[in-house]
Order: structure tokens, then sequence, then C-alpha cells
């Protein structure tokens, strides 16, 4: 075989296994065979660029800027969809559509995804472009962007038309909605609002780089085009799965109105168990040949109808608001709102964001507003109900002050929100850093807890994290809900925490931007603090995943004199500013290829001990099961639904014992 035709093996197995992996949901190869191969290909390619591929499966991990996204004329509109809200809606359609073409019509239910809209159009099999709706007439050519999202097939399977379009939602699964938030969290950033919105603002990010990190699907549910060969829509949606990609199994087809209610009605409840969000049902005229006769409106297709799921509203009275101050400083307004249910739970706050937001509302104390539950975790007012405004009611007044320390408040460029500058002096921003400094994946302090630290600070006995060390437990047995025992077990806590390796040190620092995995990257890259306090921001951003924002928050910290006080006092307590020589000498690679998931309690090492030795050993961590998973290290009281899942997948379950047993 020669180099061109190893190569081009080497692209069918990776498209193969991506294809299993992200559209099938079954693996068949692990993650680490499937990255040497990757790497094998990546190194081939380097090595002989004339045999580029523009569709080449080393292009997943993105890696192209796009600074202005080319204008794309779509050449079959992406038209919108009429919206329809009870049965005697959809029955009127039906009336409609009747007297328009003959014979009885067979509807395909489809789920309705709520994501972005994206058209694909593909050439001999290949991906030439993406395109995002924009108007309906034009888009965005987002196409780089789209590559790396692995669901998105570069080179179709079986048979395919010569050129066509295909149409789908990028969606991002609640999953990694949520663990992209933990992180922003962690770095002191807002989290994001919902998954929609981060999926559309994805397509348009300028480093695909960015883009292939987070984990996008692409749904596909329309095939256009001319002489496709299909008849039906149902039969569309088959095609467009042989051809590779990934269209969901909900859809069904139904032969009467009634039949559309069962499955808007099926659901409307069973929708909460899907793994992305969903805000409706797409009825579609099943017969190809009867929705040319239908046609268009201005708008959207005669022959599709939406059904909306009832979103889950209330109206309520808006009785205060108040302002929050968090760990970096960032004034949060919240809405106290007249207790009411919604969707199961009693409400009593929403967020309002930030100052905009108050003023695009026009929200005002006494108002009656409109509350809603999306994807968001805390639920938002999305309107005011005008009608009922009192007469004598004030536009609100944004505070300029913190409530807290009532230092001026800032507003830095391109930020939407208010911040206290106050880091030294303002209470909730000391006590933040150190509720960040001792939080369980930080330094972990066993007897600690969030509202002790805030009465450390009260009580004036603390000012920042290195005064921890000083605390001895006749200082601290005075405090509410303390006794010896419990003070006893703090300051040995606190005490114990000076083992803990350096990597989550640094990122216990509450360095803005430094999360976890930058923690670890900058720890393994520069060793120990000084290393890091001494790099310049050239440097900081050639290692490995550190951009310019983080570089820059980095210098900063360390060009506080205070940082570096409060630095030099954790030095003199020992705690670890430095890989230690005996981490360097215990990691192994026992544990190469293998995932692990943790759950329960255990006996001999906690779980964040156990998180450890498998990293150390070289072995992955991973918080939710999957067929990829390796073992369950299963301890006390582990969930049902986990135990449930495991079996489902034949993922085996061992104890913490076995475990130690596999690294020991
Ligand atoms: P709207 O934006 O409310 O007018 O709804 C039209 C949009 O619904 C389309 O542009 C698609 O992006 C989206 N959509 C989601 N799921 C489907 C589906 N199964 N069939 C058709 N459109 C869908
Ligand atoms: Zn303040």
């Amino acid at each position: 075989m020669n180099t061109k035709e190893y190569i081009q093996n080497l692209r069918d197995e990776l498209r193969e296994h991506n294809y299993n992996y992200y559209v099938l949901d079954n693996p068949t190869i692990s993650d680490f065979d499937f990255d040497s191969k990757l790497k094998e290909l990546q190194d081939l390619e380097a090595k002989h660029p004339e045999f580029y591929d523009a569709n080449s499966p080393s292009l997943r991990v993105g890696g192209e800027v796009t600074k202005n996204f080319n204008t794309v004329v779509h050449e079959h509109r992406m038209y919108s969809l009429d919206n329809s809200y009870s049965l005697e809606d959809l029955q009127d359609w039906e009336a409609r559509i009747k007297k328009m073409v003959d014979g009885p019509i067979q509807y395909t239910c489809e789920l309705k995804y709520d994501g972005a809209s994206i058209s694909l159009t593909y050439e001999n099999g290949s991906l030439l472009r993406a395109v995002t709706r924009g108007d309906g007439m034009q888009g965005d050519e987002v196409t780089a962007n789209i590559k790396t999202i692995k669901s998105v097939p570069l080179q179709l399977k079986g048979s395919y038309p010569a050129k066509f379009d295909i149409r789908g939602e990028i969606v991002l699964p609640f999953e990694g909605f949520n663990k992209m938030n933990e992180e922003r969290i962690d770095i002191g950033e807002e989290p994001y609002r919902n998954p929609r919105n981060t999926a559309s603002g994805s397509l348009k990010l300028q480093d695909s780089a960015e883009v292939a990190k987070r984990p996008l699907e692409c749904l596909l549910y329309n095939i256009t085009g001319d002489n496709l060969g299909i008849a039906t829509q149902m039969e569309s949606l088959e095609k467009a799965r042989q051809m590779g990609f990934k269209v969901p199994e909900a859809a069904k087809l139904a032969n009467s109105i009634d039949q559309v209610l069962a499955f808007v009605n099926y659901w409307d409840t069973e929708r909460h168990n899907l793994p992305y969000e969903t805000d409706g049902v797409v009825v579609k005229v099943n017969d190809l040949q009867q929705q040319e006769e239908l046609g268009y409106t201005a708008k959207a297709p005669r022959w599709a109808m939406a059904y909306k799921f009832k979103a889950e509203q209330v109206s309520t009275r808006l009785n205060s608001i108040s302002y929050q101050v968090g760990r970096t400083g960032a004034i949060t307004p919240v809405a106290n709102l007249e207790p009411v249910e919604l969707a199961g739970t009693t409400v009593k706050r929403a967020s309002l964001h930030n100052s905009d937001q108050i003023e695009k509302l026009d929200v005002r104390v006494g108002d009656e507003v409109f509350v809603e539950k999306g994807g968001e975790i805390i639920p938002k007012i999305i309107a005011v109900d005008f009608t009922k405004r009192p007469s004598d009611s004030q536009p609100t007044q944004y505070i300029t002050h913190c409530p807290e320390c009532n230092t001026p408040l800032e507003r830095l460029e391109g930020e939407a929100k208010h911040f206290c500058p106050n880091y030294t002096g303002c209470k909730p921003q000391i006590v933040g850093r150190i509720q960040h400094y001792i939080s369980r994946k930080a330094m972990d302090i066993e007897g600690l807890g969030g509202e002790t630290v805030a009465l450390l600070v009260s009580a004036g006995l603390i000012t920042n994290y290195a005064d921890l060390y000083t605390l001895t437990k006749e200082q601290v047995m005075p405090l509410e809900r303390m006794a010896e025992k419990s003070a006893e077990n703090l300051v040995n806590g606190i005490a114990a925490s000076k083992q803990i390796p350096f990597e989550r040190v640094l990122f216990a620092l509450g360095i803005r931007y430094v999360g976890e995995t930058v923690a670890k990257k900058l720890a393994k890259h520069y060793k120990s603090i000084d290393a890091i306090a001494k790099a310049s921001q050239e440097e900081l951003v050639n290692v490995d995943e550190i951009g310019i924002k983080i570089a820059e928050s980095v210098l900063a910290f360390f060009a506080s004199e205070e940082n570096i006080h409060t630095i030099e006092k954790l030095r003199s307590f020992g705690v670890q500013l430095e890989v230690s020589a005996e981490k360097l000498a215990n990691q192994t690679n026992k544990l190469e290829n293998q995932i692990f998931v943790v759950s329960g309690v255990f006996e001999t090492v906690s779980r964040t001990e156990l998180k450890k030795l498998i990293e150390d050993n070289g072995g992955k961590v991973s918080s939710s099961i999957s067929a990829k998973t390796s073992f369950i290290v299963a301890g006390d009281k582990m969930g049902p639904s986990k135990k449930a899942k495991a079996e489902k997948l034949g993922v085996p379950l061992i104890t913490e014992q076995e475990f130690l047993q596999k690294v020991l």
C-alpha cells in the first residue's frame, strides 16, 4: 500500500469510529486507540501536504480562525414555521389543507429541537458548506466551525444524491451545558443563560478550536434538493440516517390529528428525560407530492405546523430588587418575588442579570411580572404586565455604590456587569475568596463550611485564606454552633490541607479565569508558584490552552502586593507551592486508557483522593456513566439510577478495595 492509500484508509477508519461514537452512541475502540490513530494521521498529513483533504477527520479539532463570516444566499430558502397551541389550531390547519389536496393525509410528528438552525450542503458526498439560517434568504457561512461538530459527517456513507442541502439544528445537550457553566462559575465568570443561546453563539466564534471544545450536536430533519428519489418525509429521515447523519428516533407517523395529539401529549412530559431542550413538536405532511401541492405562504410552508409546548409561565408581584456581590466583585441584581408555584416548585427569586436587562424590561418594584422557567436553572422575568402598573410607579434606579462596602461601582468596557473594585475591603469578596479556597474541588477542607467562613470573617479572625492557618481551637470555639470537637476538626482539617498538591492550591487561589483545567496546565508546565509569578505574558500565552485573557489575569494577580504577601504567608505555613518530588515519582501509567466513574461514599480514602489516585496513575475520571466507562468505583450509598445505568450499559462495578489493589 502506498502512503496515499494508507492515509486514505486511516481517514476512513477514523470516520467510521466518529460515526459509531457520535451518531450511534456506540464506540468500538478506546479513546486512547482513537487518539493514537488520529495522531498518526496528523503526523502523516503534516509530512505529506500534497494529500490534503478538506474533509479529513483530523480537521475535527479545529484551528481555523474566521474574522468575518461570508454571507451566503440559500439556494432553497429557510422558512420559519407557523405555530399552533391547541387541538383546535391543529384541526383548523387540517381543514385548510384538506381543501387543497386530494386523498387522505398522513403526518410525520417530530420533536422541535431548540438550538440554532443550520443548512449543510453536500456535493459528491462531502461537506461543501454550512450556513446559518440568518434571515431565511441568506445566512453566514460557518463551515470551519461546523466541521468540528463530530456528529456532522464530512464524508457520507452508502449512496447519496450528487448535490443536496440538509437542514438541522445545532443543539447543546444539558450535560455539556451544565459542565461548561460549572467551569465558568469556578473561574468567576457569569454562567451562560441557556443551551440555545450558547449553541447559536458557538457557531459564530472566530476560533474553531474553541467550538471544537464545546459538546455540540447536530440533529437533522430535512433534505432538500432535486431528484432525490424519495417520496415522503419519513423516507427522507431514513435516507439521512443511511447517509450517516444523526436523526433522532422519536419521529413517528400519524394517520390523524388525534394521533398527532397523542404524540404531543406523550412528549409534553417525556421530553424532560431527553438530553437536550425541545420546545414543541413539528407536524409535517408526510407525502412530498402533497407538500409540493400545498406550497408556501410568504413566511412558512403550508405543509408543516409547529405545536408549541406550553411554556411554564406565571405572573406574580415584584416585591423588591436586591443586589448581590460575588467573589470577583461582580454585582448581580436579584428580583424578590411574591412566592408563586411554577413547574412544580415555589419560586421566590429570579435573576435580573444586569442593569441593561432591567432597563430593557423596564421592570420596577411593585410591578406584576411574568416569570418563565426554560432551560435555565434560575427562573427569569420575561416581561412586565404594564396594564397592572401602579400609577405612582418610578423607574428603577440602578445602584451606584456597593451595597456592602459603599465603594462607587465600576463597569469595564465590554462587560455587562458592574463591579465593586474594593478587592481587599469588601466583605462578600473576602468571604467569597476564602469560600472558594476551602471548596471541595480546591483545598477540600474538612470540618469547615461556607457559613463558618462568613462567621470567622465577621468575628475579625481572618481576612484572607492564609489567615486560616493561624486559627486555634480556642479562637474558634466561641463561634455559633461550635463545640470543642467541631473546633478541633476544623483546625485539623485546615492543617491537613497543607498536603493538598500544588495544582489544586493554584486553583484555590481564585485567580480569575484560572479554573481546574488551567491550573493543572500551569502547574504541569511551570512546576512552582515562583516560576508562574515570574512568567511574562508572552511566555504564558505560549503554554497550551492559555489565552491572552488568562495570561493578563495571571499577571494582574501577581502584580498585587497584597496577593504576594498572602502567598508568602501560605509558604510559611507549609502549603504546597510547587509540584512535589514525590508526586513526580508517584505517577504511573497503570490505568492508562481507562475511564472511571466514582460514586458513593468510601471508607479508607476520600473521593478526592480516589480521583487523584486515578489521575496519578494515568486514568481518567468522568462524572457520568457511558458506554465508554471502564469501571465504576462504587462506594456505599451509590444512587439507584447510576446503578441501573451501569447495568444497562454493562459497565462493571468494583469496590474501593478492588480499585486500590489495581494501583497500590
Ligand atoms: P421558528 O424559529 O419558531 O419559526 O421555528 C422554525 C425553526 O424550528 C426552524 O428554522 C428549525 O430551526 C427549527 N426546528 C427544530 N426542529 C425542527 C424539526 N423537527 N423540523 C423542522 N424545523 C425544526
Ligand atoms: Zn464592595
